[in-house]
């Protein structure tokens, strides 16, 4: 071994090492956004339904859902603002959007559908396939 080999070596390893830090990272802010919402729900619940979401909002999830296939997904913070593609609310510049894609659909949600969207993911892969 000489010293340019175990140069090239270490910078590999370090690279490798951040890019899966930085996924680590980009998974923990998911998981965290999914944990905030849900207690902003139940804390600010004026009554046991009032920060529920609409079976409307629910059915309209559902439609997202393909145990079938694994979606390909993305946070980042939104650069231009538009709707959400479930519950139409403005999607504003510098909040976090997600980006689900399907094989014949891409989707963008707010952080509320999304973690609705997850919810709804993980009842599904609980059932027993049919
Ligand atoms: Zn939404």
């Amino acid at each position: 071994m000489n010293d340019t080999y175990i140069a090239e070596y270490v910078v590999a390893r370090s690279t490798a090492t951040m890019v899966r830090s930085q996924l680590r990272i980009e998974d923990s802010r998911v998981a965290i956004a999914a944990v905030r919402r849900r207690c902003w729900h139940t804390i600010a619940g004026g009554g046991p339904d009032a920060e529920a979401p609409s079976a409307h909002l629910r059915a309209r999830v559902r439609l997202l859902v393909n145990p079938n296939e694994i979606p390909r997904i993305f946070s980042g913070y939104c650069t231009e603002s538009k709707p959400c593609d479930i519950c139409s609310q403005q999607l504003l510049v510098g909040k976090t959007e997600y980006e689900v894609g399907f094989s014949a659909l891409t989707v963008r949600l707010d952080a509320d559908c999304f973690a609705l969207w997850q919810e709804e993911m993980l009842r599904t892969a609980k059932q027993p396939r049919r």
